[in-house]
């Protein structure tokens, strides 16, 4: 446990754990975390503690809007360059900057007595977010700092407040009269250089030239004397309590992460808006996860058999691309049941009319063999119904099975039952139940039966009874997976308000739960079985932009793989397939550690994308999945599987 941010930044750090959606565990740890955090400073710096609190703007008055640009950024540091002429304090670098007549009154204390007697005495609408003005002193120190402190005294508003500190650097006095100067007057330390207890009792924080120390070019990893080298200087300015900066560091992104690790406790940036983004979005970025599993450990006895199989089961992870995968697999230890399975194709998921899918074509595409149009679901593209994989393993009096930790009349559950050339069509979608074969169908039915923003205000509750009612001919429809009686010849539909919850809150092992029932269910056939389980929710995820939510649904649709996997070992005849319809977010993964179960990365949006998606496969004919693919061909496949033609 650690706290390296000394700036009275505490509080600003427990608002950033909020933002985190933690379990009840975690939550538990975070109260720890900030107990530890009031008591001192340790060593090993986590990047998902930082905040934009942790930003420096360097050199701000060259950017396009000086101050602004950090400050709307929540930056906490902002440095002024200042130069005394006639008895004007100018901003700028040079002498040569003097006739630009930037003047830090205009530029910085105006502006920020503005937003100070905005905020009741704060510089932030957030009373507990400070923010330091870096004033780098460039001409004579002592004329320029006593002009400073004369002209500061004009703006008390900006100096009697505990939430901003004036720190000098650059020409700065000799540490002996550090204290000299009056009480809100603060002095940037040079990294290395030993100071009495007086001047350090004056100074907050300590900056050095990164290219003193190493000539690192930002990118991979420090060299490793290097690191060590700044780990003991980092430590022993955090050993007097004051915060270190590097300036002429690398600017990139790398950088960033890499000066989080080494507990850096202001990342100094030329990129305002690339750092504030950055920061800002760190904690949906990031992902620790306090719990792991463990895999299952196949016995690979009829992996990859020729004999034909009787049972498939088909996981499809909604959204799922193999940075979803590896989020999972990182946040679980660098474990994932899923990469136990050694058959692996790949399939390029573009609809008929775009070149990225929805999730309706997507996995349309694989029950019917026929790319749609985007929204369509079990129609081709002149919205003419096509037969599904379960019409065809029907004629083999196989029985078909689907769950879906989503909405029961979502798109991805739909394509294998559903003939709607639009998947909003919550009740056309489900009426089209009660001519599939389908034996059972669990999931939540949030959306397509009650409270809906799909349905009109008039048609909620009224639409939802009567489907119901309509499919009580045909169905058992019960409200838990356990209503189930696997004992009993029926058909059943659960409606299930857990199946609908995300991992994060509280769905538990729901999935397992319901693959196991549907198992014991259509098990009971002797002619077999296919089962479609989705991962609904990977999808939800990588659409909020958080990769909390897409790590703990990932490991969640993992372990309901590692039971796939356990019971195809058990029966020897079914083939567990493991894909996706499309990949959700552009993710990509850029900072991690397998045994912190940590990992961090970025989005590049919050809809869906072209890439292609992994295919997984175990047991008989599993080798047909090897190879490049459209997502169409997966239906041949599947069939060619049980040796039932697709005709
Ligand atoms: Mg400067
Ligand atoms: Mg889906
Ligand atoms: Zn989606």
């Amino acid at each position: 446990m650690q706290s390296k941010f000394i700036n009275g930044n505490l509080l600003k750090r427990y608002y950033f754990y909020d933002h985190v959606l933690l379990n009840p565990n975690q939550k538990m740890k975070k109260i720890l975390l900030v107990l530890f955090a009031m008591v001192g400073y340790a060593a090993s710096a986590q990047p998902f503690d930082y905040s934009v609190a942790n930003a420096h703007s360097h050199n701000d008055y060259n950017n396009l809007v000086p101050f602004y640009d950090a400050y709307t950024n929540g930056f906490g540091s902002i440095e002024a360059d200042i130069l005394l002429q006639d008895g004007i304090l100018y901003v700028g670098h040079g002498v040569e900057d003097i006739k630009l007549k930037r003047t830090l009154e205009d530029y910085y204390l105006r502006p920020l007595l503005a937003d100070v007697q905005k905020n009741n005495g704060h510089p932030y609408a957030n009373p507990d977010k400070s923010l330091q003005l870096l004033i780098d002193i460039k001409t004579d120190s002592i004329s320029t700092v006593d002009s400073l402190v004369a002209l500061l005294k004009k703006y008390p508003d900006l100096i009697y407040t505990k939430s901003i500190k004036w720190t000098i650097t650059g020409n700065r006095p000799d540490p002996s009269l550090f204290t000299s100067y009056p009480s809100f007057i603060w002095f940037d330390g040079e990294i290395g250089k030993n100071y009495s207890n007086d001047a350090l009792s004056r100074i907050v924080m300590m900056s050095g030239d990164m290219k003193e120390f190493t000539d690192w070019n930002g990118k991979s990893n420090l060299p490793a004397a290097d690191e060590a080298k700044l780990k003991t200087l980092i430590a022993n300015v955090h050993q007097l309590k004051k915060s270190i900066r590097f300036w002429d560091a690398p600017d990139i992104i790398n950088t960033w992460y890499q000066l989080m690790h080494l507990g850096v406790d202001y990342i100094n940036t030329d990129h305002i808006r690339e750092l504030g983004t950055f920061l800002n979005k760190l904690s949906s970025n990031s992902f620790v996860s306090a719990d792991s599993y463990k895999i299952y450990q196949p016995t690979y006895k009829s992996d990859g058999a020729t004999k034909k199989v009787k049972n498939i089961i088909l996981l499809i992870g909604d959204g799922c691309g193999l940075a979803q995968l590896y989020s999972g697999y990182t946040a679980n230890r660098g474990a994932l049941n899923i990469f136990q399975m050694k058959y692996i194709g790949l399939s390029k998921t573009s609809s008929y009319d775009n070149y990225i899918t929805d999730s309706a074509p997507g996995s349309s595409s694989i029950a019917s063999g026929v790319k749609s149009n985007n929204r369509a679901v079990g129609v081709d593209h002149n919205g003419v119904p096509v037969p599904l994989i379960p019409v065809f393993v029907e004629k083999k009096k196989i029985k078909t099975g689907l769950i879906t930790c989503g909405d029961i009349a979502d798109a991805t559950p739909a394509d294998f039952y559903a003939h709607q050339t639009s998947r909003d069509n919550a009740s056309a979608i489900l009426r089209d139940l009660k001519d599939a074969p389908v034996e059972l169908l669990m999931g939540s039915g949030d959306e397509s039966l009650g409270n809906v923003s799909i349905l009109k205000e008039s048609e909620k509750s009224k639409i939802g009874d009567d489907i119901l009612t309509e499919l009580k001919t045909k169905y058992n429809i019960v409200s838990s997976v356990d209503s189930v009686n696997e004992n009993k010849k029926d058909k059943w539909i659960v409606i299930e308000n857990r199946a609908g919850l995300s991992m994060l809150n509280g769905r538990g092992n729901w999935l397992q739960h319901a693959l196991d029932k549907s198992i014991k269910v259509l098990s009971k056939n002797p002619a077999g079985f296919f089962l479609m389980a989705e991962g609904a929710q990977i999808d939800y995820g990588g659409h909020d932009n958080n990769i909390s939510y897409v790590a703990t649904e990932v490991m969640d649709f993992d372990k309901t793989v590692g039971d796939a996997l356990r019971f195809a070992d058990k029966d020897g005849e079914t083939l567990v397939i493991v894909t996706a319809d499309h990949e959700t977010g552009g993710l990509t993964l850029l900072d991690g550690d397998y045994k912190k179960g940590y990992v961090s990365g970025q989005f590049s949006t919050n809809d869906h994308t072209a890439l292609p998606v992994q295919v997984f496969a175990y047991g008989p004919q599993s080798f047909l999945f090897n190879g490049v693919y459209e997502n169409t061909a997966l239906f041949k496949k599947i069939l060619d599987a049980y040796g039932v033609s697709g005709k």
